[in-house]
Formats: C-alpha cells, sequence, structure tokens
C-alpha cells in the first residue's frame, strides 16, 4: 500500500468522476519545500512565516526576510505560494517578545498585534514584496480577521508598501506585480461578514484549527478539554459549508488550510461540501491524493450530506470510516 500511495506524488488529484481537486502544501520551514513530494503539487496554499520568526533569537531585519521569502518564491516559481503575515501570540509566542495574558488565544494575536506594530508589519510586507520583484506567483493572506475595519487598515498599510516598494523596483528597471490579499476565514465572526468581504478580498482561506477552537470554545492544545475538541462537530461543518455555499454565491475563490484538509474522513467532507482546494502537510500529501482519486464527487456529497443532518461527531466520524472501509 505504501508503495502505492507514494506512486500517487506525481499524479494530479482528480476524482473517479474526473473533477479536479488542487491539494496545496501547508509550509513554514524551508526544509518543507525541498522534499520530492512537492514536485507534485499545486502550489504552497499556506506559507507560515511565523516559523522562521520563532527560530531566531529576534526579529528577522528586512532584508533576511527578504531573502526567505525569496527562496521560497523562486522553489515555485511557476506555483502559487501563499504568504500569511505573521500570526505570533497564542500557542506561538515569540522567545524575544513577551506577552502576558491571562487569554492568549483571546488576545494580542496574529492581525491585532500586527496593526498594533505597524512597523513589524510594514518591514513584512515590504519583504515579501520586494521577494517577489521580478514573479508573479505570490499572494498575501491575513491572519485572525475578526472585522472589516482591520482588513481595510491592513490594506492600506499594504498599498503603502507596494508604492514603496514598487519605486524601488522601477528604479532597478524591474516591475512588481500587485499581489492579490486574502484573509484567514477562523475568527467565527468572519462567518457573518462574508458578503462585506466581495471585493476587499481576492481570496479566502478556511483555518479549521482556530474556527474549531474559537466556535466550541475551546483550547486547541489543552489536553484536559482535547476530547471536546473537534473539528467533526456538526456545528463546525455547518459552518464549514456556510463557508463554501456563501463562497460559491459570492464567487469569491476559497480554500481550506487547517489540519481538517489533510484528514482523509475531513478531506472528504471538505470535497462533498464543494470546495476544491486543500492545503494540507507534506506528509499528508500522498495519502489524500490517494483516497480522491479512488471516489467520486457525488458519492462525498451524500456523505456529507448525512454528515450534516448528524447531530454527534460521532456518529459522524463512524459512518465516515465505515465509507473509507467499504471503498477499501
Ligand atoms: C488554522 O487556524 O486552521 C490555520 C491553518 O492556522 P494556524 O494553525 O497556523 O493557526
Ligand atoms: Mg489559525
Amino acid at each position: 500500500l505504501t508503495r502505492t500511495v507514494e506512486g500517487e506524488v506525481g499524479k494530479a488529484a482528480c476524482t473517479l468522476d474526473k473533477e479536479r481537486i488542487y491539494i496545496h502544501l501547508n509550509a513554514g520551514l524551508s526544509a518543507d519545500t525541498s522534499i520530492a513530494v512537492n514536485r507534485g503539487v499545486d502550489g504552497v496554499g499556506l506559507y507560515r512565516t511565523e516559523v522562521p520568526f520563532l527560530l531566531q533569537r529576534s526579529f528577522p531585519s528586512e532584508e533576511e526576510q527578504t531573502l526567505q521569502y525569496r527562496s521560497i518564491l523562486m522553489t515555485y516559481r511557476s506555483k502559487k505560494v501563499v504568504m500569511r503575515t505573521l500570526d505570533i501570540g497564542g500557542d506561538k509566542p515569540l522567545p524575544y517578545l513577551a506577552i502576558e495574558e491571562d487569554n492568549p488565544f483571546l488576545g494580542w494575536r496574529g492581525i491585532r498585534f500586527t496593526l498594533d506594530h505597524p512597523e513589524i508589519f510594514l518591514i513584512q510586507v515590504r519583504a515579501m514584496l520586494k521577494a517577489s520583484i521580478g514573479l508573479e506567483n505570490m499572494d498575501i493572506l491575513l491572519p485572525m480577521i475578526s472585522g472589516i475595519g482591520e482588513l481595510d487598515e491592513s490594506r492600506a498599510l499594504i498599498d503603502r508598501a507596494y508604492t514603496e516598494v514598487a519605486k524601488y523596483a522601477q528604479e532597478q528597471g524591474e516591475t512588481l506585480k500587485r499581489p492579490k490579499i486574502g484573509i484567514m476565514v477562523e475568527v467565527p465572526s468572519i462567518l457573518y461578514q462574508l458578503p462585506a468581504l466581495k471585493g476587499k478580498v481576492d481570496f479566502i482561506s478556511v483555518g479549521s484549527n482556530d474556527l474549531t477552537q474559537y466556535l466550541l470554545a475551546v483550547d486547541r492544545n489543552n489536553s484536559r478539554v482535547a476530547n471536546v475538541y473537534d473539528a467533526l462537530h456538526p456545528a463546525v461543518l455547518n459552518a464549514l459549508k456556510h463557508i463554501a455555499d456563501t463562497s460559491r454565491v459570492l464567487d469569491m475563490p476559497v480554500s481550506v488550510c487547517g489540519e481538517l484538509a489533510g484528514d482523509p474522513v475531513g478531506a472528504l467532507l471538505l470535497v462533498g461540501m464543494g470546495y476544491r482546494s486543500l492545503s494540507m502537510n507534506t506528509r499528508n500529501v500522498a495519502r489524500i491524493k490517494y483516497i480522491l482519486r479512488h471516489i467520486a464527487v457525488s458519492e462525498m456529497e451524500q456523505l456529507t450530506d448525512s454528515a450534516l443532518q448528524s447531530t454527534f461527531a460521532d456518529d459522524v466520524r463512524k459512518m465516515a470510516t465505515e465509507f473509507v472501509d467499504q471503498r477499501g
């Protein structure tokens, strides 16, 4: 079986009824980007820029960041790379920046931190833009957006950085492509503001890890309540379905980059809901491709319909596991 699964690496994820599912990579360490399996992915769906920040002893300079981002953009130069701006705080404290809070997951995290520190945000966005000079493959993704004001503020800063870097590029005789801008849909409030995103974002990316944490009010890393943290909770599944349906109506490109996308049952349910773009860790790519290539979308839709009507996560899990077992 391992050999069969490994044989999937270079193949596209085409379902039994010939629907193409786009498989992207979640990355954050340069080591992730050099593994052979990555040749077969459609791009990087989530580049977690905080990972290099976490590994250093102090804030990386604009030049250091530019080199890091350039390296990943060059590795995937013919494919999209979605670069997320710094998502520190919560479970990702920087060793050189103490943030003392009673509720870090509800506190100074992601975009909240960087908008309060526009100098850090501007350095990072300028580094991203400089890294993309002469290339066409970079998108920018904003984490932890809870309302439209944060998006507007971020866009204004990105515009400012763009003007500066475009001038610099011009002086070098180069051109600077304007990046597409998207937000993570991971704070539940945004579920009720999706129409207000229209015209303000080019795409959205669903962070099922945080969406599960915030919908169920359960710390994603606290082992005491690990039994409550369940992305197959019917409320979470219905929220994900709502996002899929609404983005289709709004004609807004959407993908899922939380752990659920790299989980066999999760991937089947997400495709059944209508998602066609999934982003996952390297280790899950071959397995998910294998599964998707051996099942028809119509079957996944049936499974999803039953899952959405379930009352308990355990029923969903049982139903989906039986389905996978039956299909061998
Ligand atoms: C998520 O929340 O689902 C996500 C992909 O982001 P992170 O795990 O980095 O918070
Ligand atoms: Mg998140």
